[in-house]
């Protein structure tokens, strides 16, 4: 019986995550008008109605038909870890039984509600600091996936009588590799019957692969974008981080002139704050040489430890000494204010003990 009730569910036409554009094609299939597909997104995301019955502005014929056709899939909150600082950290079960995590960040000084997704379970690349490539890749997320780490989060966020303000693709996986999913969640995020926010208010953030970039440019989606660099030369970027023998940094500094052509907005470059790995003087000079002129911002992030490596995080004072030289040589870097250390929650950190135990068994 639950065989059978598998079967049939993979029949059904998903609503749940899919951009107007190709449900709207699913509904020219059935004879029905393509704006049929933006008066059920606006059911879905805006008035949370998930009862066909109830979507009182689609002719009796098409409910019905939704009722025994269509299914909107939400994942299954699994457990939400708060944090002192009052970001949280989400677990999702999946319907394959597999768990995937994603993280609240508030930042209520500037009345800023991030949402940081996961775009993949496990990662291929397996960079030295962060815990997700130690586990592995396990699989692409689909976009009804992605999505429902969204809306599940947004509900928690307005819960606490805030508004969603912010996504950014920096929690497990890389967003570049499961392309196609991540641009048909991101046409929910923006769109007005879906998520509704502004394109520069989603960020996606990769390893640098260069396909993955154009491939980007070639919609018209014009979301920010952040590379992880984490090295000054290709040297060190090889030896912390293995995508580099392919993905060199010369293959992705040519285009983020493109890129911020594209956007509007200058491309950030996020840089893992390593004790006597990148952390020197000499470093933050090789930087200077390799990103002087360029249109972008350096994030300096604090090392978040993690269990399986023994990388030590810079102090405070390195940390400021290393950005003071960026400034001073009209560089612009920031430092990351890390959130959800005591949950696991933050960047690199995304594996969660449990989520480990549970992918693998
Ligand atoms: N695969 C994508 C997105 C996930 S990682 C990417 O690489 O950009 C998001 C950010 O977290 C990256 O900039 C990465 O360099 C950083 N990061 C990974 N492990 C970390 C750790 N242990 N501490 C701090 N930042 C980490």
């Amino acid at each position: 019986y639950l065989w059978f009730m598998m079967r049939e569910n993979e029949e059904k036409l998903e609503l749940f995550g899919i951009p107007a554009d190709k449900l709207g094609e699913e509904f020219e299939k059935i004879g029905e008008q393509k704006f049929r597909a933006k008066q059920v997104m606006k059911w879905i995301y805006e008035h949370r109605q998930f009862d066909f019955a109830q979507m009182t502005d689609l002719p009796l014929e098409l409910r019905d038909w939704l009722n025994n056709n269509a299914i909107i899939s939400i994942p299954e909150t699994a457990e939400v870890a708060r944090s002192e600082d009052n970001s949280a950290k989400f677990l999702f079960k999946l319907s394959d039984g597999k768990f995937v995590e994603s993280v609240y960040i508030p930042d209520l000084k500037n009345n800023r509600h991030t949402v940081c997704l996961s775009a993949q379970i496990g990662c291929k690349y397996d960079c030295s600091f962060c815990a997700t490539g130690k586990m592995g890749f396990v699989r692409n997320l689909t976009s009804t996936e992605i999505i429902g780490q969204l809306y599940e989060i947004r509900e928690y966020i307005q819960v606490g009588g805030n508004n969603l303000t912010n996504v950014v693709f920096m929690g497990m996986g890389e967003p570049m590799d499961n392309l196609d999913a991540v641009i048909d969640a991101i046409k929910v995020i923006l769109a007005d019957v879906g998520f509704g926010l502004g394109h520069r208010r989603v960020l996606v953030s990769t390893v640098g692969i260069p396909e993955g970039i154009l491939k980007l440019m070639k919609t018209s989606l014009r979301t920010k974008l952040a590379i992880s660099l984490n090295a000054p030369n290709n040297k060190l970027r090889t030896k912390i981080m293995p995508v580099n023998k392919k993905y060199s940094i010369e293959s992705f500094i040519p285009l983020i002139d493109e890129y911020v052509q594209y956007c509007k907005r200058w491309v950030t470059m996020e840089y893992v704050m390593l004790a006597g790995i990148n952390d020197s003087l000499k470093q933050a000079h090789q930087l200077v040489e390799l990103l002087k002129g360029l249109p972008v911002k350096i994030n300096l992030i604090p090392y978040n430890p993690i269990e399986e490596v023994d990388f030590k995080p810079s102090d405070d004072r390195t940390i400021m000494r290393f950005q003071s030289y960026l400034l001073a040589n009209s560089v612009v870097a920031t430092i990351r204010q890390s959130s959800g250390k005591d949950i696991k929650g933050a960047c690199g950190q995304l594996i969660a003990d449990f989520t480990l135990t549970k992918n693998s068994n």
